[in-house]
């Protein structure tokens, strides 16, 4: 893989600061059943990083000393860590909103049986990537067999009330696009997706995220490798929109890696681009459990356009939505 961290610096991105932190989002380890072309975290089912349960803890003990409302969990398959329905069960205890980022297809995995169950009886919020509702765009970044055990899942789902209109269960969806373009208007896709699903399969669900392709890890490589690189940067540059700079998500979230150490973002993890200041001491959660971290400037550099572009981008999908 061609690494693309140094391509992202200088840059001419606005400076800025942190809000009230909302969100812890944590990442439980970078193993997955898959191995999408896009993935900005390299996942896969040979990596063996995982979240140690003393992490787990100090997870537990950040998110009471800071009464955070909403456990954001991430991977690879956040689902194969070992503690996950430890770390879920704990979270859901003190009142915290748990989000899990699933790839749907973990849900069929016979190593997981039950867990479609579990996360209803914890009234855990899906948030699952389906690239698209076509099988052969799903196929050709996911691998083959993805969609259709996707559809799956997501009847299952279904039949356990998540998605339903009065159901509290909540099932969002994810769309990023197949190449390097910015996604289409979240609003018509998501009326696309719902007319789509629901017709070829009768399945339901609340919203869908759509989300923009980062110039970083594998697809930033993928991006390289066809010559394209400069030119996905300059269209993020081009279509920076100042409106979203507010809405752009590290202004409330703390992202956290799988040894505990803390970013402003996701991304900024993936770039190994750490919280705060450029000394090479990285902070870790366990010197921030009493720390407030209102103001505090955030690390900035041109991969952040693709949180600016077009209607904006975020975990939770577009900015202007
Ligand atoms: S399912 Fe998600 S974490 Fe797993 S390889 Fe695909 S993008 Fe990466
Ligand atoms: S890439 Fe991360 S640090 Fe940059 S604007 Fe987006 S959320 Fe913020």
């Amino acid at each position: 893989m061609i690494d693309t961290a140094h391509l992202l610096q200088p840059t001419s991105f606005p400076a800025l600061n942190r809000g009230v932190l909302e969100t812890l989002q944590v990442n439980l380890g970078y193993r997955c059943n898959l191995s999408c072309v896009h993935c900005h975290v390299n996942a896969g089912p040979k990596r063996t990083e995982e979240m140690d349960r003393e992490t787990i803890d100090l997870v537990l003990q950040f998110l009471q000393s800071h009464q955070l409302k909403t456990l954001d969990l991430t991977g690879g398959a956040p689902e194969l860590n070992t503690n996950f329905r430890f770390l879920v069960e704990s979270a859901v205890q003190m009142g915290v909103h748990v989000i899990d980022r699933s790839n749907l297809t973990i849900l069929l995995e016979e190593s997981q049986e039950g867990l479609a169950e579990f996360l209803a009886s914890q009234q855990v919020e899906i948030v699952a990537s389906l690239p698209c509702y076509l099988e052969e765009n799903v196929d050709s970044q996911r691998g083959k067999g993805t969609y259709h055990n996707s559809i799956e899942a997501l009847k299952m789902l279904n039949s356990l009330g998540y998605g339903k209109p009065d159901s509290p269960l909540r099932l969002n969806l994810v769309y990023n696009p197949v190449g390097p373009n910015l996604p289409p208007p979240q609003g018509p896709l998501e009326a696309d997706y719902k007319k789509q699903l629901n017709e070829r399969f009768g399945i339901q669900f609340n919203q869908l995220f759509t989300i923009t392709n980062m110039p970083i890890q594998r697809f930033g490589s993928l991006l390289q490798s066809k010559g394209q690189f400069q030119d996905y940067l300059q269209l993020l540059r081009d279509a920076y929109q100042h409106e979203n700079l507010d809405g752009v998500m590290c202004r409330q979230l703390l992202s956290v890696d799988w040894q505990g150490y803390v970013y402003d973002c996701d991304f900024n993890q993936m770039l190994k681009i750490p919280l705060g200041n450029e000394s090479r001491v990285r902070p870790h959660l366990r010197d921030l459990v009493s720390v407030d971290l209102t103001d505090a400037p955030i690390r900035v550099a041109e991969h952040c356009f693709g949180c600016t572009a077009g209607q904006g981008s975020s975990c939770g999908g577009a900015l202007d939505g």
